[in-house]
């Protein structure tokens, strides 16, 4: 995005009409989105009504105050200290939930809290294989039965192992089988039963992992699973590497939930808490 920008304001320094829709265009193909690059566009050009200013300095502030406006508060994982704290994961397979799952463990790990994994997408074999994996990478106790298992009975025995373990934090990988949205909503909501009947008292945070490489089919898939989760926060994946990065203002915009976490990398410590003046400041040139 800060090459493409760069290369329309280069020359003169101030932005004319022609120049902002080349911008408009630079932003709608660095994946942020129709809708959210409208709303950009539109204070831009009030901002320059308004204010007679069409520098480059004045519309990039005017972007930079917008994109922050869209993507929210920086909003990091809350735990609860005192009692379980229980990380739903959800979204479509390959979008990096087990990855997401094992990153968490050693993100915890390093905070000195206690975790426990549970693999409750047992549709797949290889992503039981997986979250085992990643617990023996992690080391942390994983809590897992047999592919084609019942996921709510995986999750009782997780929540009663978190507790026998006296854990601070339980994580469940599940199944993200969005072509069966009524199954999905239905398994969704039986684990979310198993969790209140077993631990009334836990936090529970259901987190939606979106692949920042697959453009605006993540923000498709970010509203389906608003339908049938109820999501209260977004972890991006793969913001290193190829992706544009724009995925995550466009799911923000789409969602209005606030994205926790950033995947940057395949690596057990590839996690951060997502900071939106960082990733703003990465997104626009200086
Ligand atoms: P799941 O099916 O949703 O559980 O997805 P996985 O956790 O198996 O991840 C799918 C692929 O994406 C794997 O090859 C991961 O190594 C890779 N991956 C996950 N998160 C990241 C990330 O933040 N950056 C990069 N570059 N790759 C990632």
């Amino acid at each position: 995005v800060s090459e493409s920008i760069n290369r329309i304001g280069a020359s003169i320094g101030r932005f004319d009409e022609d120049m902002l829709a080349e911008l408009e265009a630079v932003l709608i193909q660095a994946d942020l989105g129709v809708p959210a690059t409208m709303r950009i566009m539109d204070e831009v050009r009030r901002d320059i009504k308004e204010s007679g200013d069409a520098s480059r300095e004045a519309v990039l502030g005017c972007i930079r105050r917008s994109i922050l406006a869209i993507l929210g508060e920086k909003k990091q994982l809350d735990l609860d200290k005192e009692n379980l704290n229980i990380l739903l994961l959800v979204g479509v397979n390959g979008t990096g939930k087990t990855t997401t799952a094992g990153k968490l463990c050693a993100m915890f790990h390093t905070q000195g809290r206690k975790v426990v994994l549970g693999a409750a997408d047992t549709f797949r074999a290889a992503a039981i294989e997986q979250v085992s994996l990643w617990g023996e990478r992690t080391n942390t106790p994983v809590i897992a039965h047999e592919t084609g298992s019942d996921p709510a009975t995986v999750v009782f025995d997780a929540v009663n192992a978190a507790k026998a373990r006296k854990a601070n934090v339980l994580i469940l990988d599940t199944a993200g089988r969005l072509h069966n949205k009524k199954n999905l909503m239905e398994e969704l909501n039986k684990i979310r039963r198993v969790i209140q009947r077993t631990a009334p008292e836990a936090k529970c945070e259901t987190i939606l992992v979106i692949d920042a490489t697959t453009g605006q089919n993540a923000v498709m898939q970010a509203k389906a699973f608003q339908d049938v989760a109820d999501v209260t926060g977004l972890a991006i994946t793969k913001l290193d590497g190829n992706s544009k990065g724009g995925v995550a203002v466009a799911v923000a915009h789409e969602t209005r939930t606030p994205i926790f976490l950033a995947g940057l990398g395949e690596k057990p410590d590839d996690l951060a808490d997502f900071d939106p003046e960082a990733f703003v400041a990465s997104l626009l040139p200086d």
